[in-house]
């Protein structure tokens, strides 16, 4: 049975023991045939191994909606992969996305893309994005999606631990702090293979809006958005400098309401920017593709930089439920490998634990976990 569709070269084999060339003709248990009219290929190249290729650094996504795609794009355009699966379970979009994709394989570095519904496409996958899901409806309660979203991962998740049991999962659908922990829930992996893409949108948007602000590029204005990806995220104000200058000492009311330049703004523009986006164009896609990129570059190439993402925060600040927040934390190939403890102030500490709380009472109610 076909599993998917892929771009590849129709199977020709070396004839055992004859040393000729044969090819695979339809029809019943694939007789071979000796070949006495080689074709192009066959004259062209004189096959010295065979057998199945192994991929090195396989990336699948589930989901090929906007989010989905534009992360394949940023994946493709760094370079990241040597394989690219694509799932999802409408079928013709999911095919017409591969198509283009494959198309413009010429301009890439990735020479082999394959998609379909069956999860056996994401066999041997390093990571594995997860952006599938379904979309509040009006009036929906977010317990309601969540449980939604809960069904939708359990038809996904077990599936992609069979075919790729030593995946590492970034998980990018909202909730995403609450999707991230139903993953590692029903993965049975271990926390430092579940990661939630959390809220390295957010810090990357902070640095965008601070580098507004002071006229300087974004990757030399540093500062941090923790805790929850959304609505409750902390702004660490402590920590926001530019070549190691603390700019809070430079403006001591910053991030506060008594602050003149009102960098509380700064913030407050980072959690209504997704609400903005997807009032002007009807959901986010970029930023998050580049942001998920950013992070695969790491887990792929070993690299221990320190991204703003979301892990199990049990233990930590006083918290003793299973909910994931976003930390600064380690990335290598072997996924999350440590965190980094920033030195927060009680406030900020005190609203991590609000976002827990919230974040726990709606996990407490999931069904059939
Ligand atoms: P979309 O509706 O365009 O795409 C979702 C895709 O999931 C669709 O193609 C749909 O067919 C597919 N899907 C649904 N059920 C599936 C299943 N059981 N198996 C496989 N595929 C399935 O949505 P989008 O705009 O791409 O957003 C995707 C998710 O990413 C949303 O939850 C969104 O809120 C989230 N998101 C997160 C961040 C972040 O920073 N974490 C940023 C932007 C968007």
């Amino acid at each position: 049975m076909a599993v998917g569709w892929c771009l590849g070269r129709g199977a020709l084999e070396v004839g055992p023991g004859s040393g000729g060339l044969r090819r695979p003709v339809a029809g019943a248990g694939m007789r071979f045939l000796r070949n006495t009219m080689a074709t192009v290929k066959e004259k062209l190249m004189t096959p010295l191994t065979a057998g199945i290729k192994v991929p090195n650094n396989k990336i699948s996504i589930v989901g090929s909606g906007q989010v989905g795609m534009a992360s394949a794009i940023s994946i493709l355009g760094k370079g990241l992969c040597d394989e690219l699966a694509l799932v999802d379970v409408m079928e013709d979009r999911l095919k017409g996305e591969m198509m283009d994709l494959q198309h413009g394989t010429v301009f890439l570095h990735t020479r082999k893309i394959v998609a379909g519904k069956d999860y056996a496409v994401t066999a041997n996958s390093k990571i594995v994005i997860v952006t599938a899901g379904v979309r509040q409806q009006e009036g929906e309660s977010r317990l309601n999606l969540v449980q939604r979203n809960v069904d939708v991962f359990k038809s996904i998740i077990p599936q992609i631990v069979k075919h790729s049991p030593n995946c590492i999962f970034l998980v990018v659908s909202n909730p995403v702090d609450i999707l991230t922990y139903v993953t590692w829930k029903l993965s049975g992996l271990p926390k430092h293979r579940v990661i939630g893409s959390g809220c390295n949108l957010d810090t990357a948007r902070f640095r965008y809006l601070m580098s507004e602000r002071l006229g300087i590029h974004p990757d030399s204005c540093h500062g941090w958005i923790l805790g929850e990806h959304g609505d409750s995220s902390v702004a660490v104000w402590s920590g926001v400098n530019v070549a190691g200058v603390p700019l809070k000492e430079l403006n001591p009311a910053m991030g506060t309401d008594k602050d003149s330049e009102n960098w509380k703004e700064v913030h407050k523009q980072v959690v209504d920017s997704a609400y903005e986006v997807i009032k002007l164009k009807g959901y986010t896609n970029w930023a998050i593709g580049l942001s998920v990129a950013n992070l695969c570059e790491t887990i792929l190439k070993d690299l221990y930089r320190v991204h703003s993402v979301s892990t199990l925060f049990k233990g930590m600040y006083g918290i003793e439920n299973d909910v994931f927040l976003s930390l600064p934390s380690v990335l290598s190939a072997a996924g999350l490998t440590s965190v980094i403890n920033p030195k927060l102030k009680d406030d900020e500490v005190a609203q991590l634990k609000k976002s827990a709380e919230t974040l726990w009472n709606i996990q407490k109610d999931i069904k059939d976990l």
